[in-house]
């Protein structure tokens, strides 16, 4: 073996350490849950690796997972025999946090002082394998990667540094092994030595891991003397494959961390069997606050495919539309091929049908919260609302589902946003269409000459706020039967219809002002197309307005932004 060799931390995963070593995170039993759940992945590569490369010397025939614990020098062992990793592996997936929003989480922790609201933020985030440090003191991980003949020995005390060394005899896949702080340095730390209080932790936060996880676990005997024996502390069992409702709330929420590496309690879970000609199980949930990467390019989706209980892929993209990638679960189909690729999967028949089934689901489930739990459905939209409203733009055959699951800001209510039917049922007589505004901000529209001459006869306007509303206004041409229409394009003139008389008084109006109109005209000819005379407006003196089949002004700066 070689001389171990000290390295640096990456500056933000150093602060993020020192945040977990002082025990910045309440409940500190989830460190366990964490090197479960990475054992648990490891085992589900490795089973994948050695089915589509034959060449792959490994055995498979026993993968599990052992918890080793010993009292006289308070370490806990969690060991794999899954595909383990290289030293470069170690440097880039323990050295350093990869995970992109971790520079923002960092900058929002700098600008918090309150103690409660950086742990939210922490959990938001998730810790994965650096969770050891809020139990342990110095952790070392020995690991060794399926068909390399090298292992790699990790070890620190999370305070800046940590060793590599490779080693020339190691198992295959992970041993990470915490040594213990003590417990008086930490009253709230319970004896992780101890089999009994694991074996608990396992059953609450990993009892569904579908690998077994393994633990002598001490008995006493009648004699009162106490025997060891090596026991299954898992059930197993596939959440999705047991009916809902024996399945706790608690254990959805334990399956949704697994998967999701979040910390946070799902807001929604949605359990489904179908059964008939195509078979399959699907958990899903939506999360309570979207993930720091929602917007980037690179962004998962979250949903995984087993066949038959075997795990298969992550970020299935086939499963749910773009819109939808904040969702995240499992989905098990069983009569699909253990083979299926992605190529496969794109022009399978079973897979779009489930992509439809569940993409309803999903909107219906939100439908439901809605007039279920208008707060909760606040939440909901204020998290994702942006990324729904992509639907608008690309999903036509669900447009009329996601408008009813949609809600916007308007001049109705200065706190609450409105749904286009409550905004319908306002609408006054004689009113044909839904008014709307777009722009960068509530205040600028708010303000906007546009929107006077509504304001003044209380007629009602969606303020649209979202850059991606510029966009789905383009192409959705209507609500239920009432059309949309931007109050900033075109002869919006609130008057003409239902007042009687109005038309001969303009007519006159405009005869009286054609001289100034025709000359306005002909001074501004380089940058408008007409100057007219306009009753929408009743402080400002004027306006520009777009044609009603010109780009909208946000629309106009984007395309002219991106060099067209
Ligand atoms: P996450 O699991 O969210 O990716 P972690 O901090 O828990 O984040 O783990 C970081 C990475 O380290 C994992 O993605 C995985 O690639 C690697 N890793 C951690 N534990 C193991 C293990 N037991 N076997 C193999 N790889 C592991
Ligand atoms: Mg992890």
């Amino acid at each position: 073996s070689t001389q171990a060799e000290t390295f640096e931390f990456q500056a933000e995963s150093r602060r993020l350490l020192q945040l977990m070593v002082h025990a910045i995170y309440s409940n500190k039993d989830t460190f366990l849950r964490e090197l479960v759940s990475n054992a648990s992945d490891a085992l589900d590569k490795l089973r994948l690796e050695s089915f589509r490369d034959k060449d792959l010397e490994v055995d498979t025939s026993d993968l599990h997972i052992l918890i080793e614990t010993d009292r006289q020098n308070r370490t806990l062992t969690v060991r794999d025999n899954g595909i383990g990793m290289s030293r470069d592996e170690v440097q880039e997936l323990i050295g350093t946090i990869a995970k992109s929003g971790t520079a923002e989480l960092l900058q929002q922790l700098k600008e918090t002082n309150d103690g409660a609201a950086a742990r939210e933020l922490i959990g938001q985030f998730g810790l994965g394998f650096y969770a050891s440090f809020m139990v342990a003191d110095r952790v070392t991980l020995l690991t060794r990667r399926a068909g390399e003949n090298t292992g790699t020995r990790w070890e620190s005390t999370g305070e800046g540094t940590y060793t590599l060394e490779t080693v020339d005899e190691a198992p295959q896949g992970t041993a990470v092994t915490l040594h213990l702080k003590a417990e008086d340095q930490e009253d709230s730390l319970l004896d992780y030595t101890d089999s009994a209080t694991i074996t608990d932790i396992v059953k609450r936060y990993s009892d569904f891991i579908s690998w077994p996880i393994r633990m002598e676990v001490e008995h006493t005997d009648s004699e009162g003397g106490t025997t060891r024996q090596l026991e299954t502390i898992n059930s197993m069992k596939a959440l999705w494959a047991r009916p809902k409702e024996e399945v706790a709330e608690q254990e959805y929420h334990e399956f949704y961390k697994h998967i999701s590496h979040d910390w946070n309690t799902p807001l929604e879970t949605i359990h489904l069997r179908a059964e008939g000609t195509i078979e399959y199980q699907a958990l899903l949930f939506v999360p309570s606050v979207a993930p720091f990467d929602l917007f980037t390019r690179d962004h998962k989706r979250g949903v995984q495919l087993y066949v038959k209980r075997v795990f298969i892929m992550d970020d299935c993209e086939e499963l749910l539309p773009e819109y939808l990638r904040f969702v995240k679960g499992v989905v098990d189909a069983q009569d699909l091929s253990l083979n299926v690729s992605r190529e496969i999967l794109q022009q399978d028949r079973q897979i779009q049908m489930m992509r439809r089934r569940l993409v309803k689901k999903v909107l219906s489930t939100v439908k439901d919260m809605m007039s279920q739990d208008p707060d909760r459905y606040a939440k909901f939209w204020d998290q994702f609302g942006q990324v729904v409203k992509e639907g608008l733009l690309n999903d036509v055959d669900n447009r009329d589902q996601i408008l009813e699951i949609a809600s916007f800001e308007s001049t109705h209510d200065p706190e609450n946003r409105t749904t286009l039917r409550e905004y319908v049922e306002r609408m006054k007589e004689g009113q044909d269409s839904i008014y709307y505004i777009t722009g960068s901000s509530r205040s600028k529209v708010e303000n906007s000459p546009h929107i006077e001459a509504f304001r003044d006869k209380g007629v009602e306007v969606l303020l649209l706020t979202d850059p991606v509303d510029e966009m789905w206004v383009e192409s959705v041409p209507e609500f239920d039967g009432t059309p949309f229409r931007s109050i900033a394009k075109g002869q919006v003139d609130l008057d003409e219809k239902d007042e009687d008389g109005e038309d001969g008084e303009r007519a006159q109006r405009e005869q009286e002002f054609s001289g100034v109109l025709s000359w306005m005209t002909t001074k501004l000819a380089d940058d408008v197309k007409e100057v007219r005379l306009s009753s929408r407006l009743s402080t400002s003196p004027a306006c520009v307005v777009s044609d009603s089949n010109d780009m909208g002004p946000t629309l106009e700066k984007m395309y002219r932004a991106m060099g067209h």
